[in-house]
């Protein structure tokens, strides 16, 4: 399948270029002279037009011919390996988005459940065939910030191997971004294809903001719902008669991009108690009423039917976000010391009392790195002042009461041969 796909690529881009060739050698003078015609005709003279201007107008359209060809095949050959390199737009089970979000995001089941279930059928939405034309769910998800709201979505966008892009609610609030510009970024993120970025997912943060300011929520109505938006790009095109850049005029339909809408909502778990009349209610009971009670339109609200809350992070799952994933905040730091050959080492009880500090700033996972950096700023000065420092063990009491770690001391570890040589040649960036 993905071989005649490819194929038939193939011979449109050759069959392109060749019709592209044929139409440059043909048509170049007699596109020149209509162009040099109009020239001169807009300068008002009805004299021969000088040769310079021929010659000008000559260039022009080489130009311009050439763009266009060019434009033609990039755009080919962008289809041909999209086609070739993402995943055919086949079903992908929902079990599988749930074990990939497993080994990158900690807790949050029901979320990743839910999440998984959307991107599963955004993926069948955007490949069914049959001509059955299929609802878009867009999601809303809300939690505390740090819970790994945008996370869990830009995971599923990486695993579905989908456009993303992020887009800031206070910015769109503030006029400093539209609907325009982020579809304008999508198409980046998809490399120019616009059908691909009309396949994407668009991640509006801190929605919750929105439900201060209602023009802003209704001018999001229809492109939440799907609508063509028609916008000027920043990508330019070359003018062929005043060789100056012209913005290109853009199409986007939103009918099969799907929104992942996110935000803390403080306050809204007040709404919640008043309504259950029950002083334990938590975010997870939320219903549509309290969203419109928020200060959401109902219409708003009904464009996002798939509502999930996360759980603030416990500190057993901060060890785990420290600890655990392929790149995680130890293994960073790790990194970093071994750049001035010392060892770091975080005693158990030290990562704990790291997770303890950080749920108190109530930051979620947020906060680990604010904490980190209370202590290792220490400790980068002191092995980085220090040569003779081989390792550094963190300790509880270094998290706690800011006392200092403690430091193991020895001689440069012995260089080995590749190492003197990038050594001699300057190489060496561990150079210390
Ligand atoms: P928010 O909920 O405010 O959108 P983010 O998803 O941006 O928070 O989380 C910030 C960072 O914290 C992420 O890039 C990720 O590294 C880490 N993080 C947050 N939540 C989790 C989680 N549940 N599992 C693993 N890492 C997480």
């Amino acid at each position: 399948m993905k071989r005649t796909l490819c194929f038939l690529n193939m011979k449109k881009v050759v069959s392109l270029l060749l019709v592209g060739i044929l139409l440059f050698s043909s048509v170049k003078p007699a596109g020149a002279n209509f162009i040099g015609t109009i020239v001169g005709w807009y300068k008002g003279s009805v004299e021969r037009i000088k040769e310079t201007e021929l010659d000008n107008a000559n260039k022009a359209f080489s130009h311009g011919v050439l763009r266009y060809v060019i434009r033609k095949v990039q755009r080919l050959y962008l289809s041909c390996y999209h086609a070739i390199t993402r995943r055919s737009p086949a079903a992908i089970p929902m079990e599988n988005i749930v074990k990939h979000f497993d080994k990158m995001v900690t807790g949050q089941a029901k979320t990743k459940k839910i999440l998984a279930a959307a991107g599963s059928n955004h993926y069948k939405k955007i490949s069914a065939k049959n001509g059955v034309k299929l609802q878009k769910n867009n999601v809303l998800i809300l939690g505390p910030t740090g819970s790994g709201k945008t996370f869990l979505a830009q995971t599923m966008a990486e695993f579905l191997n989908l456009p993303f892009v992020i887009a800031d609610s206070i910015a769109i609030l503030y006029g400093g971004d539209s609907i325009e510009n982020i579809l304008e970024r999508l198409i980046k993120n998809s490399g120019g294809d616009v059908k691909l970025a009309e396949k994407g997912i668009i991640f509006l943060d801190e929605v919750d903001k929105l439900a201060e300011y209602k023009p802003a929520q209704k001018r999001f109505l229809k492109p939440l719902e799907g609508t063509d938006v028609h916008f000027e790009c920043i990508e330019k095109e070359r003018d062929l008669l005043s060789d100056q850049l012209l913005p290109v005029r853009q199409t986007v339909n939103t009918s099969n991009i799907l929104f992942v809408c996110s935000g803390a909502f403080v306050g809204l778990e007040n709404i919640i108690k008043r309504r259950t009349n029950n002083a334990d209610a938590t975010l997870s009971e939320v219903s549509t009423e309290d969203l419109i009670a928020f200060g959401f339109l109902p219409e708003f609200v009904g464009r996002m039917p798939i509502v999930s809350t996360l759980d603030p992070l416990s500190a057993s799952d901060l060890v785990t976000i420290l600890t655990k994933p392929k790149n995680c905040l130890v293994k960073q730091y790790q990194e970093l010391c071994a750049c001035d050959n010392v060892e770091l080492e975080f005693e158990e009880e030290a990562l704990d009392k790291i997770a303890e500090k950080a749920i108190k700033k109530q930051l979620g996972a947020r906060g680990l790195v604010s904490v980190l950096e209370d202590f290792m700023k220490d400790v980068f000065y002191k092995i980085s002042t220090d040569r003779s420092v081989r390792k550094c063990i963190i300790t509880a009491e270094s998290v706690e009461k800011g006392e200092s770690p403690m430091f193991e001391y020895g001689p440069p570890p012995s260089e080995s041969f590749w190492q003197k040589l990038t050594h001699r040649l300057g190489f060496n960036h561990n150079d210390r």
